[in-house]
Parts: structure tokens; sequence; C-alpha cells
């Protein structure tokens, strides 16, 4: 943890690694836009330096987002969440008052927030297949049935993960519908996508140029009207092949955003300008 870094910054995304972040640019955007300055950075704060971290965040900051690998490991630190945060059992989003941690995520928020400017589609009653089993898919999936979501499936490489997932779900919403299955079960795959109005690619799968695709993309080919959502912000092998097979499909650049903006309201109770935030992560690309 780099200590002179931390003493520029009132907020900041904290992770390892973190070089990749593309939040500076988009959050300093909405905080110059309220003539806030450039208040927010990029830490790089390795897993034992995390209490260290919240230590002096709680004195000395008013904020900050979390990312891999602390999502889970920052929640012994917090001292109130928010009910979507406390469900999903990840934590992207902390705002500090009077040195207390007030812990939400928003990363289910800005995923609904994208669906639904893409596809039209409203979480209530809808029908989703999950690829994915890790913390984006917990926060995406817990969002949409708190939202009112119908149907659940999860299929993972790891069904053990997948199980567990949609145990706790089935315990906390008992009228969800849900099922799981391994990524690499390509007949059940197919008997999910083909009951499903969406399907999220959540796997960390495609991030790397020369990345296969996580299953085989013709499980898609079971149902015309599907849409893809896949939350990498780049053209994965899986979106293309959407492309080829004109399957309604979107990156995961409006989700980046969505769960910023919601960062930047729940740290500053402000109207975060999404044109703006918009137009800053495009700079980037
Ligand atoms: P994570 O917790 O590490 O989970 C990774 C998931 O990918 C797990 O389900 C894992 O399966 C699966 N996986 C990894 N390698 C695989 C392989 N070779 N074959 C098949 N499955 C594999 O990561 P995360 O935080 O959920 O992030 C997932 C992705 O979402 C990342 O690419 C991240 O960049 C993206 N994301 C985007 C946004 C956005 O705003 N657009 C926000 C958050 C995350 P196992 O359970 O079997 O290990």
């Amino acid at each position: 943890m780099n200590c002179e870094d931390l003493k520029k910054y009132q907020y900041a995304v904290i992770g390892d690694p973190i070089s990749h972040s593309k939040s500076p640019q988009m959050q300093n955007a909405a905080f110059e836009f309220h003539d806030l300055g450039r208040p927010y950075g990029k830490i790089q704060v390795k897993t034992d330096e995390l209490a260290d971290f919240v230590a002096y965040a709680r004195e000395n900051m008013r904020g900050f987002n979390v990312t891999v690998p602390h999502k889970q490991s920052i929640i012994q630190f917090i001292d109130n969440f928010t009910e979507i945060g406390k469900l999903c059992n990840s934590i992207n989003t902390v705002r500090i008052e009077n040195g207390n941690l007030y812990g939400t995520s928003t990363d289910g928020e800005g995923l609904a927030k994208a669906v639904e400017g893409h596809f039209g589609m409203k979480a209530e009653n809808l029908k989703i297949t999950f690829a994915g089993a890790g913390g984006a898919a917990q926060s995406g999936v817990w969002f949409f049935v708190y939202k009112g979501a119908k149907k659940i499936n999860i299929c993972n490489r790891t069904l053990e993960k997948a199980q567990q997932m949609s145990d706790a779900l089935k315990k906390a919403f008992p009228a969800l519908e849900t099922e799981v299955c391994l990524m690499s079960d390509f007949e059940k795959m197919q008997s999910f996508i083909a009951d499903s109005d969406l399907f999220i690619q959540a796997t960390s799968v495609g991030l790397k140029d020369d990345d296969p695709p996580p299953f085989d993309p013709a499980v898609l080919d079971a149902n015309k009207n599907i849409c893809v959502y896949d939350l990498i912000y780049k053209e994965t092998k899986i979106l293309k092949y959407c492309r080829e097979k004109n399957i309604r499909c979107a990156d995961g650049s409006n989700m980046l955003l969505g769960q910023g903006a919601a960062a930047f309201k729940f740290w500053t109770k402000l109207e975060a300008p999404e044109n703006i935030m918009k137009q800053a992560l495009e700079e980037l690309k």
C-alpha cells in the first residue's frame, strides 16, 4: 500500500491488482461536474493490508469502492449494511460517516439497469440463466431476486458453488424457482436457456484476448429470443458468436457505469451525471 497515494484521496477504489481500473476517471468526472475536484484515486491494497487500510480510511476518508479480492473480506469491518449488501454477501461500495463504515453492493443495481437499458427488461418475473457463480454473479443474482425475478438457473465450472448459491436463494425466497448445472453439461444448459428470457455471462473467462469461450456458445441457439449480457466490458468470443447469429447482446460497459453512478449517489447523495461519467469511460477506449 502506497501511503503517499493514500493521503491524496478522500475516495478510492481498492483491490489487487488495481492498475486496470477505470473507476478514477469515471468518478472524478462526476465529482468535477459538482465542483468537488478530483478526490478519487486507486490504491493497491494486498490482502494482509486490508485491516490497516480500513483503520486509515475510518479516520481520513469519505468512501471507497472495493474490488477483487476484497469484496467478501471487507464485510468483517462494516458497521452498517444496506439490505442488498447484507443479502448478497459482497460489498463493493463503502461510505464513511463519523468513523463508521456503511456498506452496500451496487453491482446488481448496475447490472439490472444495464439490462433494462439494452433489452427493455425489468427484474419482475424474469427468468434468468447465469454462467458463473463468483462475486459478480452473486451480486447480480441477489439483486434480481430481491426485485422479483421468477427463476434463476446457475451454471458453473464448480457445481458446489452454484448449489450453495441456489440453496441460499431458496432459503431466503422460498417461491423462487432455481436449478443448477455444470457449465460443461450442454444439454442441461440448453434446457435452461430454452426457458429463460435473459442469459448472463458472469465468468471471468474472456478477460484475456486468447481466452477460449467458457462454454460451447452453440447452447445459445436453444432460444432465438434469448438476450445475452456479458459482464466483461469488451468483445468476448461469446458476444462475437451472438453477433454472428443475430442474438441480441451487450457487453458489461453499462453495468460498470451503473454501479459507479449508484456508488457516487451512495457517497454524496447527489445526482450522478451519467452522461459525463460515460463520456469519461469512452475516452479511455
Ligand atoms: P470471481 O469471483 O473470481 O468468479 C469467477 C467466475 O468465473 C467463477 O464462476 C469461476 O468458476 C468462473 N471461471 C473462472 N475461470 C474459469 C474457466 N477457465 N472456465 C470456466 N469458468 C471459469 O470473479 P467475479 O468478481 O465474479 O468477476 C467475474 C467477471 O465479471 C470478471 O470478468 C469481472 O471483470 C466482471 N465484472 C464486471 C463488472 C462490470 O461492471 N461490468 C463488475 C464486476 C465484475 P469457479 O467457481 O468454478 O471457479
